[in-house]
């Protein structure tokens, strides 16, 4: 039997009916021992901090609107999910139970007039407390043994409170309490986000909840994490955009940094690393679309030696094409850079030869682009980039790459400075007039996957 993690993000329980849905899920995955790793209900933990931000608000009732609203919403979820009334009477107890000591620990707050990082971080834990004891009365009401696993037990923090790093040397030891716990139950129902220091409540940072799937699955050598989520997969383009996108099958560690890095919406790929140093695949998945396949995530070295692919693209309009030549009376390249980096909220590509120095960037910082720049001597235009993504393309003789050739030739007019293309193993940057990406980018995704 092996151990599969599988995790689900705030909207996959956002209310009874994700919730139902995710249940189906955990159902249906009897083969394995299973750990359940859930977030907070989707805008809890937003909830959470403006009611950490407003209950030290003097002459204002905001924090008992907040309270007010968590509660209202777990409890309308647990009346929603036990519709035994006899038994929903009991759940709500303990629901009321947790809601309760929230109230006492704002109040606590109140009184003392001070919150520490520590109580903050207590604060914002009560989301997955809420989300995971609402789930776990569930599942018993269902009728499956399961066993309610305090996180904080397992993933052992720095003292960092409120964007702690994990302690992987203590969460890998910890395993064996989580395989005595898998004598008795086959199931058992985490909190994502909260870890601990020497017992105090600790988080790993918005968003943390993938981080703490892929943290179990490290302590246990798990067989397989499941990000439940409430689309396909990584996709191969924006569906805003593109709306015949499809989820990629397989991709890289490397290529979902590479992703993260151009600004797509993509897992944070530090999230997953625990998991993937170990080999244990990661997919993404859709609560609300078991049909598809979804996307998994593997180690770089795993697709090494494949041909090369491109699996998706991105636009990213408005950007800037800089330019400037180099000679003998030139400033050392750091200086150049550490400019552009001052004019630019990020520096895309920057490449250089013995004549010339390119950059390729993105939103400027200030208003206007400092006169440095042009007293650098530097040529400056926008441009929309096409960035594409995936495995080993700089082998540029390949069947792919020639696609995207053939596509360059037919669209020269739409290019920026006819073809312009920079190439690495995992991105290819490809640029055009600004305001023609995005058509182009739609010629671009029905050439190379739907045809
Ligand atoms: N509930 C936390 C957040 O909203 C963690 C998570 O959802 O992953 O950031
Ligand atoms: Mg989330």
């Amino acid at each position: 039997m092996g151990i599969k993690v599988l995790k689900f993000g705030g909207t996959s329980v956002a209310n009874s009916y994700a919730m139902q849905k995710a249940f189906d899920i955990v159902a249906s995955n009897n083969k394995d021992k299973t750990i359940v790793v859930l977030s907070a209900c989707s805008g809890i933990t937003d909830k959470l901090i403006s009611l950490s931000e407003t209950c030290l608000q003097k002459n204002s009732n905001e924090y008992e609107k907040i309270l007010n609203e968590i509660e209202k919403h777990h409890l309308k979820l647990v009346f929603e999910l036990f519709w035994d009334p006899d038994k929903a009477t009991t759940y709500m107890k303990s629901i009321n139970f947790i809601l309760q000591s929230l109230r006492q620990l704002i109040e606590g707050v109140r009184i003392l007039d001070e919150l520490t990082a520590k109580v903050k971080a207590e604060i914002l834990s009560y989301g997955e407390i809420l989300s995971t004891n609402v789930f776990y009365h569930y599942l018993l009401f269902r009728g499956f043994l399961c066993f309610l696993l305090d996180a904080r037990e397992i993933i052992e923090t720095d003292n960092f409170h409120t964007n702690a790093k994990p302690n992987l040397l203590k969460i890998e030891q910890n395993r064996e309490k989580i395989l005595k716990i898998f004598q008795n139950y086959d199931l058992i129902v985490t909190q994502g986000f909260i870890g601990s220091w020497k017992k105090e409540t600790t988080l790993l940072g918005r968003g943390g909840s993938d981080f703490s799937a892929s943290l179990f699955a490290y302590s246990v050598d798990a067989d397989e994490v499941q990000i439940w989520t409430d689309v396909d997969g990584i996709m191969s383009a924006d569906p805003r955009l593109i709306p015949s996108a499809k989820p990629i099958k397989t991709i890289t560690m490397d290529e979902v940094a590479e992703l993260s890095f151009f600004g797509a919406k993509v897992l944070h790929p530090e999230t997953v690393k625990p998991a993937v140093i170990k080999n244990i695949p990661v997919k993404v998945l859709n609560t609300f679309n078991t049909d598809s396949l979804g996307t998994t995530i593997v180690s770089s070295n795993s697709l090494r030696n494949h041909a090369p692919t491109i699996n998706s693209m991105i636009l990213l309009e408005n950007c800037y094409f800089l330019k400037k030549s180099l000679d003998l009376n030139s400033k050392n390249i750091a200086y150049y850079i550490s400019l552009l980096n001052d004019n630019f909220d990020k520096l895309l590509k920057i490449s250089f030869n013995q004549n010339y120095l390119y950059a390729i960037a993105k939103g400027e910082k200030y208003t206007s682009i400092d006169e440095s720049l042009t007293t650098e001597d530097f040529f400056v235009d926008r441009v929309d980039v096409l960035a594409f993504f995936g495995n080993n393309l700089s082998k540029t003789d390949s069947r792919t790459i020639g696609k995207l050739m053939k596509i360059i030739t037919k669209h020269g007019d739409k290019l920026f400075n006819h073809f312009y293309f920079i190439v690495s193993e995992k991105s290819i940057l490809l640029l055009a007039e600004q305001g023609e990406g995005k058509l182009l980018l739609q010629e671009c995704h029905s050439t190379l996957f739907e045809q």
